[in-house]
């Protein structure tokens, strides 16, 4: 309160102009449109109080009582359920102009009115939340979205909010019960995102060495939902803790349902393990990840050999292990007997020739796969909305605007 009585006193002058032009202008406008609705004798009056609270503040202003002069201009405002919304407006104008400050000190003052209805005061204090959240003052904003809810339990956004924020600064536990309590007013499905809150929770319980209660935050994901990321950290898991047959039925279930994330699930073993408590925690850990990933090469599941995705992950791991001519065999072999290869498997392959010194093939190769490149980008796109085509179009069927037309190669 004493920051917006100083800030008020600083713009007096500049702050009563402005909203009296606002009101008038407002008014002008009101008018214009609803003559009927407001009859000319409380029009009349309501310019009468305002030009006399005016002049009242102004007077107390020109003979220096400030304190009567706020008085007087804070009390102005609540004449008539439109002034408010000019408060808010105002508010709002601040705060996406950047002005938080100012943003704060309006929707302050209107909180502490003594005249004001419930549902207009909890409506400045969802705005205050709002401006501490856009100025970055966190503390404040939860807070005060907090004292939102408390009012009001039924407030997707608010509880949205909470959600977003909590999750901004990875306090996963609060993060979860915010997460809890939207699932139950709002009509989308929380499930998949529970999961994956608990499962950030575990992670970080993970890297503290807290594995007995990592493990129960990810049982408890995997109540809301099997998430992949939950699946790939259960595999962590069950590596440091030495089940390594779990392990293995772990990564084989998980690359069966999701060939595609492949090599994501290696670059996340890969990372290192932090933790000081054991310092042999890492070595035991490497040991049996190399264990797992042996058997990942022996893979013989027909199945899972069709992938790309598999094949990819296991050039990777021999090319990591300096195993080049190994992963020349198997990619080769893999692409005589799949005919229709990406060019991600390609361009590994020119790779894996190149290590080799095999310059010729490398070069067919490198030939083939530029082909392949080219045909497979459309020659012409919009510049404006992204549009693909091969044909020339003077109006994009896409957005619909004339002569947008890029080329991709200059023919
Ligand atoms: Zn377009």
């Amino acid at each position: 309160m004493e920051l917006l009585l100083l800030w008020i006193q600083n713009h007096l002058l500049s702050v009563i102009a402005l909203i009296v032009t606002t009101v008038l202008i407002f008014h002008y406008v009101i008018e214009k449109d609803y003559a009927i609705k407001l009859s000319k004798k409380y029009r009349n009056s309501i310019y009468e109080a305002q030009s006399k609270i005016f002049l009242n503040a102004t007077q107390h202003l020109i003979v220096g009582n400030r304190d009567m002069a706020i008085k007087e201009f804070l009390n102005a405002m609540d004449i008539n359920r439109e002034t408010l919304e000019i408060y808010f407006a105002l508010g709002g104008l601040f705060r996406s102009n950047g002005e938080i400050e100012k943003a704060i000190s309006i929707h302050r003052s209107l909180i502490a009115r003594e005249n004001i209805s419930d549902s207009t005061r909890l409506r400045a204090l969802k705005e205050l939340a709002i401006d501490f959240d856009k100025g970055g003052f966190i503390d404040h904003a939860i807070d005060t979205y907090k004292d939102v809810h408390k009012i009001n339990k039924d407030q997707p956004d608010v509880l949205l909010a909470l959600c977003r924020i909590h999750e901004d600064i990875e306090n996963w536990d609060e993060a979860y019960k915010y997460r809890i309590m939207l699932s139950k007013v709002s009509n989308e499905n929380q499930s998949e995102t529970i999961s994956h809150i608990l499962v950030q929770k575990a992670k970080k319980l993970f890297y503290k060495g807290n594995y007995h209660e990592c493990m129960e935050s990810l049982e408890d994901a995997f109540k809301f939902a099997p998430s992949v990321s939950a699946k790939i950290l259960q595999l962590k898991l069950y590596i440091i803790q030495g089940s390594i047959e779990d392990a293995k039925a772990s990564l084989l279930e998980i690359l069966k349902e999701h060939p595609m994330y492949a090599s994501f699930v290696f670059v996340s073993l890969n990372e290192s393990i932090t933790n000081s408590k054991e310092p042999q925690t890492k070595e035991m850990y490497n040991l049996r990840l190399k264990t797992i990933k042996e058997m990942f090469l022996s893979l013989d599941d027909k199945d899972l050999l069709n992938s790309p995705s598999i094949i990819l992950s296991k050039i990777r791991l021999l090319k990591d292990e300096q195993k080049i001519e190994e992963a020349y065999r198997i990619l080769k072999n893999w692409m005589d007997l799949n005919k229709n290869h990406s060019e991600a498997i390609k361009a590994e392959f020119v790779k894996i020739l190149i290590s080799l010194g095999r310059y010729e093939e490398a070069m067919t190769h490198t030939m083939e796969l530029l082909d392949k490149i080219y045909q497979s980008l459309t020659r012409h796109y919009c510049g404006q909305c992204g549009y693909n085509s091969d044909s020339i179009f003077w109006r994009c069927p896409q957005c619909r605007e004339w002569e947008t037309i890029q080329f991709r190669w200059k023919i």
